[in-house]
C-alpha cells in the first residue's frame, strides 16, 4: 500500500515535498512523484495537496467494481450484525470488546494484514489511560515509564520521579492480542478488509467492503467509525470538512537501536524552536537498547524543513551511533474534536473524531476510552433512538476527560507560540513543583493550571475560553 500522485492534476507547487515527513516525494520533470518504498502511508500529503492530486493506491482501483456491484445488486456476501465497526486500531478494538461483552453481535473491518502494524505511534500511554479500559497482558508492554526527563531549550534538565507513570506498549502485540480476545468473545473479525463505501445519506444502511477480490455488504443497526485520521467515517459524517495545515502535528519517528539507549524506564521530552517548532521531540525506550525516537512539528512554523529534517538533526545531536530499524512517521490531529461525536447511527471514536490531546498529541488513551464509551452508550439505548445514544456518548465523553481536552485544544494556540525564553521559565516552574519528589498519581490538570497561571499569554486564552464555556 502506498500513496501516488496523478500527474495530470499536479501543478508542481512542491508543497508535498516540503511536508512529507519521510522524504518520500521527489521532483520529476512533470510532477511530484512518490517513492513507494519510502512512503509510510501517513496521509499527510493527501491532506496538504491543494489540487487533490494525491490518492491512496488502494482507493483507486475499486470504484468501478463498487459501481458495478451496486448496479447489479448481487453481493457476493451479505451479512447482518447489531454493530459494525470500521477500523481495528485501539479505538475500534476497544469498542468491539465492550459491545460484545454487552451481548451484541459485532463485526470489525480492518484493512491491514496485521493488527497494529505498521506502527505510526511512539506507543506511550499513562497507567490510568490503559488500565481504566483494559487489563494489559505482559507481552503488550515493551517498557514501563517511571521517570521523565524534560530538556528545556536553554539547556536545563528536569527529572520527575513518577514510578507508576505509564507504559511503552508493543502495539502490534497489544492489538493482535486484543483481536484474539475479541474473536474468542464471538466478534467476527474481517482482516485485510477495506471499507470502500458507506451507504445511506442521513442514516447508514450498510457498508461495502473489499476482501481480496470479493465485495461484501454488512448491514447493522449501529456503526462505529474507528478508521483513524481522514478516514471514510469522518468524511461521511462531516462531508467537506478536512484537516488544514496547522490543525495537525507532522511527526517523523524511527524505531532505532543504540548502545547509548539504556533500558532504564526513563522517557525524554525535548522542547525548543530549533528542536521541534510547535511541538517537541521524544525518546521512549523499548527495551533491548531500542527506542522510539521522534518529534512532532507544526509544518507552517518550521523554517528549516520538514519533520524528517528536524528528526535527522535531533538524532545526530542526541546520539553518536545508532541503527534505524524502522520508520514510524504519521500525523496527529491537534485541533478541536468533532462535535457532535457522530451522525445518526454512526458514532466516531479515536482519531476519526479528532480526539487526541491537542497539546501532547497523545491519542491512545482517548482512542481506547472513546471506544468503550461509544459501545456502552449504544448498549444502554440500543432499543431507543440515535439521538439518545449520541447524547449519552457526548455527555460521558465530556465528563470522563473531554472537558479537559477541550481546554487543551483552546490553549494549544498559546502553547505552540511560546518562545524559548517562555519555555525556559515554565521549565523553572516545573522544576520547583515537580523535581526532587516522588509522584504517585500526578494530577496533570493541576500541573497544567500552574503553567497557565505562570504565563500571561496562556492565562488570557484560558480566561476567554472560560467566559465562553460557562
Ligand atoms: C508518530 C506518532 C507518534 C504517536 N505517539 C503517541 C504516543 O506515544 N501516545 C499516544 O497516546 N498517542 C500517540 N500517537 C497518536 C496515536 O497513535 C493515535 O491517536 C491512535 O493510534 C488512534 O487510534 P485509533 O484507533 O483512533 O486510530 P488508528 O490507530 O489510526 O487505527 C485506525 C485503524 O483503521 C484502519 N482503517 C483505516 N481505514 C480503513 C478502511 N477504509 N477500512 C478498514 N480499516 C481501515 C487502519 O488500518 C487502522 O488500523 C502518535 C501518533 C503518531 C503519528
Ligand atoms: S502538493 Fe499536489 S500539486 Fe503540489 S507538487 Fe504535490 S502533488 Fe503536485
Ligand atoms: S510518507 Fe506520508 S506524506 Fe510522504 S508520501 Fe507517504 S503518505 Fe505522503
Amino acid at each position: 500500500m502506498s500513496y501516488a500522485i496523478d500527474n495530470n492534476l499536479c501543478v508542481s507547487c512542491w508543497g508535498c515535498i516540503q511536508i512529507c515527513p519521510s522524504g518520500a516525494i521527489v521532483q520529476d520533470s512533470r510532477s511530484a512523484v512518490i517513492i513507494p518504498e519510502h512512503c509510510t502511508d501517513c496521509a499527510e500529503c493527501e491532506l496538504a495537496c491543494p489540487r487533490g492530486a494525491i490518492y491512496h493506491t488502494d482507493n483507486s482501483i475499486i470504484d468501478e467494481d463498487i459501481s458495478a456491484f451496486i448496479k447489479d445488486n448481487t453481493p457476493q456476501e451479505r451479512l447482518h450484525f447489531d454493530i459494525v465497526i470500521l477500523g481495528g486500531g485501539p479505538a475500534g478494538l476497544s469498542a468491539g470488546y465492550y459491545a460484545s461483552k454487552a451481548g451484541f453481535s459485532v463485526a470489525i473491518l480492518e484493512r491491514r494484514e496485521r493488527f497494529g502494524y505498521p506502527v505510526a505511534c511512539a506507543e506511550g500511554i499513562s497507567t490510568i489511560g490503559l488500565n481504566r479500559v483494559i487489563h494489559p497482558q505482559p507481552n503488550w508492554i515493551s517498557s514501563t515509564i517511571q521517570k521523565i526527563k524534560l530538556f528545556a531549550p536553554g539547556g536545563k534538565m528536569i527529572l520527575v520521579n513518577h514510578p507508576e507513570a505509564g507504559y511503552i506498549l508493543d502495539r502490534p502485540a497489544m492489538e493482535t492480542g486484543l483481536a484474539e480476545i475479541l474473536a474468542n468473545q464471538g466478534v467476527k473479525i474481517f482482516g485485510q478488509t477495506t471499507v470502500r463505501k458507506i451507504c445511506g445519506e442521513n442514516l447508514v444502511s450498510s457498508v461495502l467492503a473489499q476482501k481480496n477480490t470479493n465485495i461484501i455488504e454488512l448491514t447493522g443497526k449501529y456503526f462505529i467509525g474507528a478508521d483513524g485520521v481522514g478516514g471514510i467515517s469522518t468524511r461521511w459524517a462531516y462531508p467537506g470538512i478536512s484537516l488544514k495545515m496547522g490543525d495537525y502535528h507532522s511527526c517523523a519517528q524511527v524505531l532505532l537501536k543504540s548502545d547509548e539507549i539504556t533500558d532504564e524506564p526513563i522517557t525524554e521530552f525535548w522542547w525548543g524552536k530549533n528542536v521541534a517548532p510547535g511541538g517537541y521531540a521524544w525518546v521512549f525506550p523499548k527495551g533491548g537498547n531500542r527506542a522510539n525516537v521522534g518529534l512532532g512539528i507544526i509544518p507552517s512554523m518550521a523554517e528549516d524543513g520538514n519533520a524528517k529534517h528536524y528528526l535527522d538533526k535531533f538524532l545526530h545531536n542526541r546520539l553518536n551511533d545508532f541503527s534505524v530499524i524502522q520508520r514510524r512517521d504519521g500525523i496527529v490531529p491537534a485541533t478541536f474534536r468533532l462535535s457532535p461525536l457522530g451522525k445518526a447511527n454512526l458514532l466516531l471514536v479515536g482519531d476519526s473524531a479528532r480526539l487526541p490531546n491537542a497539546i501532547s498529541g497523545g491519542g491512545l488513551d482517548c482512542a481506547l476510552l472513546s471506544g468503550k464509551l461509544a459501545a456502552e452508550s449504544i448498549a444502554k439505548f440500543f432499543y431507543s433512538n440515535n439521538e439518545k445514544i449520541l447524547r449519552e456518548y457526548e455527555t460521558n465523553w465530556k465528563s470522563a476527560t473531554g472537558k479537559w481536552l477541550d481546554i487543551y485544544a483552546k490553549l494549544r494556540k498559546g502553547v505552540i507560540n511560546l518562545t524559548d525564553d517562555e519555555l525556559d521559565k515554565i521549565a523553572e516552574l516545573l522544576e520547583k513543583k515537580l523535581a526532587n519528589k516522588t509522584w504517585y498519581g500526578l494530577d496533570i490538570p493541576a500541573v497544567v493550571w500552574e503553567i497557565v497561571k505562570s504565563s500571561p499569554k496562556l492565562l488570557t486564552i484560558a480566561g476567554k475560553f472560560f467566559i465562553n464555556y460557562l
